[in-house]
């Protein structure tokens, strides 16, 4: 393909102005957000010609905001399962059900999907050095692209992230700084040494670029149900990005002529001790109010600030959706629930639209005749630390008589 999407550019989300293909993130007229736009008229694309392509996110190579292949990088994100989950349909109550399984990326949540997309950028604008503010998944994934394009990087948390994250992060070979504070106090310091150090910040000054690799999501959900969408899609949101995202990328399928109808309902599904986006679409308000104080074990999704909560508001409305929060047992329970009804396991944070889907049936507010698509986003091993054990457990002595005893009990 060569040398493609000459017509990227970046244009300000509240005032429209074109700011060419730039490496900035906010409107030097108004500070408004900057979205990456492509030129999709000109695009030369068919669902045949994307049907015979490599089954990762390089699929829609047209749809990505990199000017050259060869800046391209790529550990084979993406084209992840849309599986049909009929005993977990049933449970829930609703006619037909869908889990978009995120769990099995290269660093196991979908946040390889924006990071291949940021990285991929920080080699087309010639960094020597990529990071990220992460609330503990964008880390690892960071650090992954990071060490496959032979770039440094440097990883941002807060120190209450899960070991796994800090143990998967490292061995990639980032440094790893651990902050005593919230994600946002990690984000608002990311953004100061950006600067300082001319480091490519994934989801800072990176950021229009790093969103558009999660419209891959929505684009595979609408190809693997034979394009066209499904009647709701339920997204586990921290920033709002993931959810916008999904949402621009089956847009711009519409457009592109890969889809008819563009119609699906939206829907957020956030922890109770971290749900700005969702209270701000209960409330009606026209913008999203920080949570200063994230109180939730769902750790992924602990941002008080989100960055596209405004972004993700418009388009929950726009597209007749809703938002849901739950407590962090009931998001324990849709981790066990997932696991045992379809032998998915995922992070809390990736099973809570399962958790919400199924408080927003028993609420009414979600119709059991529907198709849904719940988005699991991320995978529970690097989640131990929260996930209770769970029964089941047998300790025998190594001998037929004792292990036959317990068996016959358990199997009984
Ligand atoms: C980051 C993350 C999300 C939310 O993504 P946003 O784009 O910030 O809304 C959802 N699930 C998991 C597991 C995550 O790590
Ligand atoms: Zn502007």
């Amino acid at each position: 393909m060569g040398e493609l999407n000459a017509a990227v550019s970046l244009v300000c989300r509240e005032c429209g102005k074109d700011h060419g293909h730039v490496f900035a993130y906010t409107c030097v007229e108004c500070l408004g957000a900057l979205e990456a736009s492509i030129d999709l008229g000109s695009l030369e694309v068919s669902r045949s010609n994307i049907e015979q392509r490599n089954r990762d996110m390089r699929r829609y190579r047209e749809f990505l905001p990199i000017l050259r292949d060869e800046n391209i990088v790529s550990i084979g994100t993406g084209y992840t399962p849309l599986i049909r989950v009929d005993s977990l349909a049933r449970a829930i109550g609703v006619r037909r059900l869908y889990v978009k399984n995120d769990t099995v990326n290269p660093t196991f949540s979908f946040k390889d999907r924006p990071s291949s997309v940021a990285v991929s950028k920080a080699k087309e604008f010639g960094l020597g050095v990529v990071g990220c503010a992460s609330t503990g998944n964008l880390a690892g994934a960071t650090a992954a692209h990071a060490a496959a394009a032979g770039l440094r990087s440097v990883v941002m948390m807060p120190s209450f992230v899960e070991d796994a994250k800090v143990v998967q992060a490292s061995v990639y070979g980032a440094t790893v700084v651990l902050i005593d504070g919230t994600y946002d106090d990690v984000n608002r310091l990311a953004a100061l040494v950006a600067d300082r150090f001319n480091i490519g910040v994934v989801n800072v000054n990176l950021r229009p670029y790093y969103v558009e690799g999660s419209k891959t999501m929505g684009l595979e959900i609408v190809e693997q149900l034979g394009w066209r969408t499904p009647d709701r899609i339920v997204v586990p949101s921290a920033s709002g990005a993931l959810l916008s995202a999904i949402y621009k990328g089956i847009r711009e399928a519409e457009e592109a002529g890969l889809l008819d109808d563009a119609d699906v309902a939206m829907t957020c599904a956030q922890p109770e001790g971290c749900s700005p986006i969702t209270t701000a679409y209960r409330k009606g308000l026209d913008r999203v109010i920080p949570v200063h104080s994230p109180q939730t074990i769902v750790r992924s999704l602990a941002i008080g600030d989100p960055g596209d909560g405004l972004q993700a508001l418009r388009v929950i409305r726009s597209s007749g959706g809703t938002a849901g929060a739950v407590s962090d047992v009931e998001a324990l329970e849709a981790v066990n629930l997932l696991a045992k009804e379809t032998g998915v396991f995922a992070e809390p944070g990736g099973a809570i639209s399962v958790a919400v889907l199924k408080r927003l049936v028993e609420e009414g507010e979600v119709g059991r005749d529907e198709e849904v698509v719940c988005c699991v986003t991320g995978a529970g091993f690097k989640t131990l630390d929260v996930i209770p054990k769970g029964e089941g457990h047998i300790r025998v002595l190594p001998s037929f008589a004792a292990l036959s005893r317990e068996l016959s009990r358990v199997l009984s």
